[in-house]
């Protein structure tokens, strides 16, 4: 295949690198670390002595068309920090929690790893080490490569439930083959110009505030710009936001109730005859099971489990159901209730059954041109280590999307050693106790118990000085070379190594250097830029080729599954095994879950758990983004921490007036499992006065690094238990039952 046929370029003014008024120029894709994942063009100015200086966003790159968020723009701050980490270090295993590490190099950092992990994979074989990661999307792939091909089928994401995403994935793989995206125009390189495309009429933003999380490949100035050119906006968010304000209607749903929202507009859809009978009659399966299940969700029913207006209710799913094309945008709400799958599946079989697929403006699958994270090397694994994978054999849909362990059986498995020991970890990317770990005390305990773990970070974490023996020091962005995987339209993208910090190494050269210790024969190349060059292979491309013309689009056309490009056999349709967009999922049903989409009312909650309401009368809804921060990153950066100075919860005016709560109190926030702080900001963007909102993810870099920077007083996840949904996926991050009080002095 010639290149030009391959990719469509975007035609560059200069060279990716270039001088300009004393300053070299790089230009590239920002990626983690720090922060996001979304693969922004960005110009990198460093000066005479290599230090990165300025960040602007490149005006030439279609993604983000040289807009850049706060984060990006004050990268500098976060690469030079006198905070970073800047060498290797080790530390006794009996001095865990003391801030006493020691200097030593690389070549002794690695040394010590490698024989330790060796000794035990011998002793105790090496699905006994967990190799996990947080974000990090084009980290990802070379954390699970080092994990395989040591032998360890347990990678994965600390995390209960897997509520990161992953469900989504998971999703949509397992009903229909493929992963979905809106169609925003991303593959063109002339955007919303291209011939072929055509602005959605409506879009629904469903759990998503993407103007500030810009998550998962989808930028959220996207949404703007197709509204300018006449697209209509439907919201679901318990909170009011800049979108909410400009939608034809927000639903403010109480948290967790997605999976009956969108079976009350499945039951307009279907009931009003509003779908597309000639799609669903070709390509879809179960629809006549769907229609009987969504008759158990009339919308006066629905309206009282989501205390919405029915009224509204029937307005959206009328809006999306006559428009001519559509899509829906949903963030991680929807992952973060304990019966996510459910709740996927019926929001998709919304688009679903309006034949909103691979058309203009409507649901795409991104072209796999390159492998997709968590997915690279995984056939370096015996089917018997592969047995072994933790949860597979009670979560069997962990077949689908990524490979990765179940975290809350990993949880388990690290304190009943049942059916084997867990003896290390290698934790790349994760600051486990300060955010996503559910219950971090109990995740703590346990990993105290370990005989080795391995730590790589930029910065000192609560996670490191709680747990490490070991700490590798890794690069910010602009500090390596990298190529873009992950979700969205697999565009040929590089991150371009301009400036250097102290001894940090990037995380993949610390993967390829380690993983060719083990295993030699699965890291046979030089170094990263001949290992990123062979997964260009078939390209026309190598690493350097990739970087002069990047970003570079696949070629691209709608109407794949027509077209028998949707499915491995080439044949018309999709890849599933009924060969349709399955309605009714056979591979839930192989798994012993229901095949059909339901509702699981939150667990506890007002109404499944009535009797707590008393004690805990507030609905707590965590982790809805803020400009500055990215999960527990950027507390240590001065002018992003000055956006966001503390630990935020959003009580409603009734509320505050009922608990005699003012602004600025600060407050525990409480549930039956446990508690945190949190300092009280009274408004009215909570559309009930029911509902309450918390940051994530905090904890107090200027904090003693021996009571762990205050993390056990800061985390919200002290109120999460692991737990997750019947999937193996899913869990209640999202909607916990809650008191407030206020916190006594010297608290
Ligand atoms: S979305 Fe924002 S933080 Fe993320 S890469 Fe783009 S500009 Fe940077």
């Amino acid at each position: 295949m010639s290149e030009e046929k391959k990719y469509v370029l975007v035609e560059h003014e200069k060279p990716w690198r270039y001088e300009e008024e004393g300053y070299t120029v790089t230009r590239g894709s920002a990626w983690t670390g720090p922060g996001c994942h979304l693969g922004c063009g960005v110009l990198m100015y460093t000066n005479d002595e290599g230090k990165l200086v300025k960040v602007e966003g490149d005006p030439e790159n279609p993604f983000n068309k040289g807009r850049l968020c706060v984060r990006c723009l004050d990268l500098p701050e976060v690469t030079n920090s006198d905070k970073r980490l800047l060498y290797p270090m080790k530390r006794d295993k009996d001095k865990r929690g003391k801030n006493e590490f020691e200097r030593i190099s690389w070549d002794e950092a690695l040394d010590d790893i490698e024989a330790k992990f060796n000794e035990i994979a011998d002793s105790s074989g090496p699905e006994s080490i967990v190799f996990l990661q947080g974000t990090g999307r084009d980290i990802a792939s070379w954390i699970s490569r080092l994990a395989w091909s040591f032998g360890s089928p347990n990678y994965g994401f600390p995390l209960s439930g897997l509520a990161c995403y992953l469900p989504r994935v998971s999703g949509m793989m397992s009903t229909t083959g493929s992963f979905w995206v809106c169609d925003c125009s991303q593959q063109f390189v002339d955007r919303y110009d291209n011939e072929q495309y055509e602005v959605p009429e409506v879009m629904i933003l469903w759990g998503n505030n993407p103007l500030i999380s810009n998550s998962d490949g989808f930028f959220g100035h996207w949404v703007t710009d197709l509204m300018k050119r006449g697209m209509k906006i439907i919201t679901v968010d318990p909170r009011m936001t800049w979108l909410g304000r400009r939608a034809e209607v927000n639903l403010a749903i109480r948290p967790g109730t997605d999976a009956a929202l969108a079976l009350g507009m499945l039951n307009v859809i279907i009931n009003e005859e509003l779908y597309d009978k000639e799609f669903v009659d070709k390509w879809c399966y179960g629809f006549d099971e769907l229609c009987k299940r969504v008759q158990e969700y009339p919308v006066e029913k629905v309206a009282n489990i989501c205390w919405l207006e029915a009224e509204d209710i029937r307005m959206a799913a009328r809006a999306f159901g006559n428009a001519k094309n559509g899509c829906i945008q949903w963030g991680l709400a929807v992952d973060m209730v304990r019966e996510a799958l459910p709740a996927i599946q019926a929001i998709a079989a919304i688009y679903q059954i309006c034949g909103y697929i691979e058309k203009p403006g409507c649901m795409i699958a991104p072209p796999e041109i390159l492998f997709y994270g968590g997915g690279f090397g995984s056939d370096l694994l015996t089917p018997e280590q592969e047995a072994k994978r933790i949860g597979l054999q009670k979560y069997p849909l962990l077949h689908h999307g990524f490979a990765t362990l179940q975290a809350d059986e990993m949880m388990a498995q690290m304190e009943t050693a049942d059916p084997y020991a867990i003896k290390g970890a290698w934790l790349q990317t994760t600051n486990t106790i300060a955010c996503m770990g559910a219950d971090p005390k109990r995740f703590y305990n346990a990993a105290r118990n370990l005989d080795i773990v391995v730590c790589i970070d930029l910065f000192m974490t609560p996670t490191i000085m709680a747990l490490a023996d070991y700490v590798l020091p890794a690069a910010t962005f602009p500090e390596r070379d990298g190529i873009r995987v992950g979700d969205g339209p697999q565009r040929g993208e590089t991150i371009n190594k301009c400036t250097s910090v102290g001894e940090c190494r990037s995380d993949m050269e610390i993967n390829l250097e380690l993983g060719r210790r083990f295993n030699p024969s699965a890291w046979p190349w030089k170094d990263v830029q001949e290992m990123f060059s062979a997964v260009y292979d078939g390209t026309g491309y190598d690493f350097k080729g990739m970087r002069e013309i990047a970003p570079a689009y696949p070629q691209f056309s709608y109407d794949r599954h027509a077209k028998g490009m949707l499915r491995q056999d080439g044949q018309p349709g999709f890849n599933t095994p009924t060969g349709r967009i399955e309605l009714w999922a056979t591979q839930y049903a192989n798994a012993d879950l229901d095949p059909l989409p339901y509702f699981g009312e939150p667990d506890p909650g007002p109404t499944s758990t009535p009797e707590l309401l008393n004690e805990y009368p507030l609905i707590l809804t965590t982790g809805a983004r803020n400009w500055g921060m990215f999960h527990s990153e950027h507390r240590n950066i001065p002018r992003l921490r000055a956006m966001r100075p503390d630990p935020i919860i959003e009580v409603h005016p009734e509320a505050a007036s009922e608990y005699g709560l003012k602004d600025g109190d600060w407050v525990w926030v409480e549930n039956q499992r446990g508690r945190a702080k949190r300092k009280v900001q009274i408004t009215t963007v909570l559309l009930n006065s029911k509902y309450c909102s918390t940051d994530h993810a905090w904890w107090y870099p200027e904090g003693d690094p021996e009571k762990l920077f205050d993390v056990f007083d800061l985390n919200i996840n002290n109120s999460v238990p692991w737990v997750p949904g019947k999937s193996g996926f899913g869990s209640n991050y999202k909607c916990m039952l809650v008191k407030l009080y206020k916190v006594k002095d010297g608290e």
